[in-house]
């Protein structure tokens, strides 16, 4: 990293927290948006709704790009590859190296070859969607996640982060067998046979299941 790109980084860790506060506050005042009336008959109780931001990520994203690009990959996916433009151009010509291509060899993206763009959609934007990136479907893309996670931190928090604030991507995560490794692990003496109650009760121990889940071979 060059000193003067440290200097930025530093500088954006060291005023996010105060950035956001001051944006939530500034929500707060000014987007007072009535959201409806609570229950009835509650003598007019309404609800103040304005967006507030709970938690951000700030990491490296080259870092997140090795695990997006590594788990495109495993879905059978694809890059265009100089010289081998699905358009057929001239290499100088082509703009298109690197373009991520779905296991059909369609676009994933708003730019990239004419000749894969789908009738269905006019606008792709699938390739690298923060939840759907870290989609695991098979074997392989788990064993890929997993290695990445365990070698680079800012892949662990940033996965941990979409985990924290979506739970349900979490439990996907995982399979079955996974979430009964960290129960024994952690030492639960009851192993529920109900996903839901397992993963509920490795939960109830505190945010170290997470390291477990990390170390999950
Ligand atoms: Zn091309």
């Amino acid at each position: 990293m060059q000193p003067d790109q440290a200097k930025a980084v530093e500088s954006i860790l060291n005023n996010s927290a105060a950035a956001c506060k001051r944006l939530n506050e500034f929500t707060a005042k000014v987007f007072r948006t009535r959201g409806g009336r609570i229950g009835s008959g509650m003598g007019g109780r309404f609800a103040r709704v304005s967006p507030q931001i709970k938690e951000y990520f700030i990491g490296r994203a080259s870092d997140v790009a090795i695990l997006r690009d590594a788990l495109h990959i495993a879905r059978g996916s694809s890059f265009v590859e100089a010289g081998k433009c699905p358009d057929k151009c001239k290499s100088k010509a082509c703009s298109h190296v690197g373009e991520p291509l779905n296991s059909n060899g369609n676009r994933e993206r708003i730019t990239g070859p004419e000749t894969r763009r789908t009738k269905k959609a006019s606008y792709q934007a699938n390739f690298g969607g923060l939840v759907r990136m870290l989609k695991c479907d098979s074997p392989k893309a788990r064993k890929i996640f997993r290695e990445v996670c365990k070698k680079n931190d800012t892949v662990w928090n940033f996965a941990s982060f979409i985990h924290r604030n979506l739970p349900a991507e979490e439990v996907n995560q995982y399979l079955k067998s996974d979430w009964i490794k960290v129960a024994e692990k952690l030492g639960l003496r009851e192993i529920p046979t109900k996903q839901s109650d397992l993963v509920e009760n490795v939960r109830a121990t505190g945010g170290r299941y997470r390291a477990v889940l990390r170390s999950l071979a």
